[in-house]
């Protein structure tokens, strides 16, 4: 679907009402760390993309998130490439497009590393204490954790969507940006 502008001061409560799990760890663990390390950068960033955020506001986005630990100047120096790089403005000028949940499961998680698809890194007591703290319904953390061990990872991710969301999501889960895209529409509506 066509995609809204979005600005860098939208993003904390997009992130709350719309984002799928793996997307806002990522950018939680960011928030409070004022760092990110590669992989996640990427996988955020391209998703950040893909919500349409225009890449002036992603540099305004990235360089606020790492103000805390890193000088504007730094920044410049050490990740605005990287930033511009998701948007083929640097290197190859390769279209980067945001990664799949196949692409993020399949993907291995190097440890200590926010990136990754979290039902399938993080432990079943892990994954309800997050789930809890969305205030999501008992039986929609208890039907995710189960698909998480039964290592239905997108299903999984589907009961939350539903369970966060009071509807059915009939097309399931196979990307973030649908996952956004579909909330969206339901929040929207
Ligand atoms: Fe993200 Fe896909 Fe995992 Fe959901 S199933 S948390 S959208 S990678």
């Amino acid at each position: 679907s066509p995609q809204d502008v979005v600005t860098a001061a939208q993003v904390p409560f997009l992130a709350k009402q719309s984002f799928p799990l793996c997307m806002q760890n990522m950018y939680s663990r960011l928030h409070a760390d004022a760092h990110l390390k590669h992989w996640g950068r990427m996988q955020l960033g391209l998703f950040l993309k893909g919500i349409g955020l225009p890449l002036e506001e992603a540099l305004k986005f990235w360089r606020a998130e790492f103000a805390p630990k890193t000088t504007g100047e730094k920044f410049d120096k050490e990740y605005a490439y990287n930033v511009r790089h998701n948007y083929a403005k640097e290197g190859k000028r390769t279209d980067y497009t945001p990664y799949s949940c196949l692409k993020i499961i399949s993907t291995p998680v190097p440890k200590g590393d926010a990136f990754g698809c979290p039902y399938v890194t993080l432990s079943p007591a892990e994954l309800a204490e997050q789930l809890q703290a969305l205030r999501l319904p008992s039986e929609t953390v208890r039907d995710a954790v189960a698909k998480s061990k039964g290592k239905h990872y997108q299903l999984a991710c589907m009961a939350v969507f539903e369970g966060q969301h009071t509807c059915i999501c009939d097309s399931g889960i196979n990307h973030p940006n649908q996952y956004y895209d579909e909330s969206r529409k339901v929040l929207l509506e």
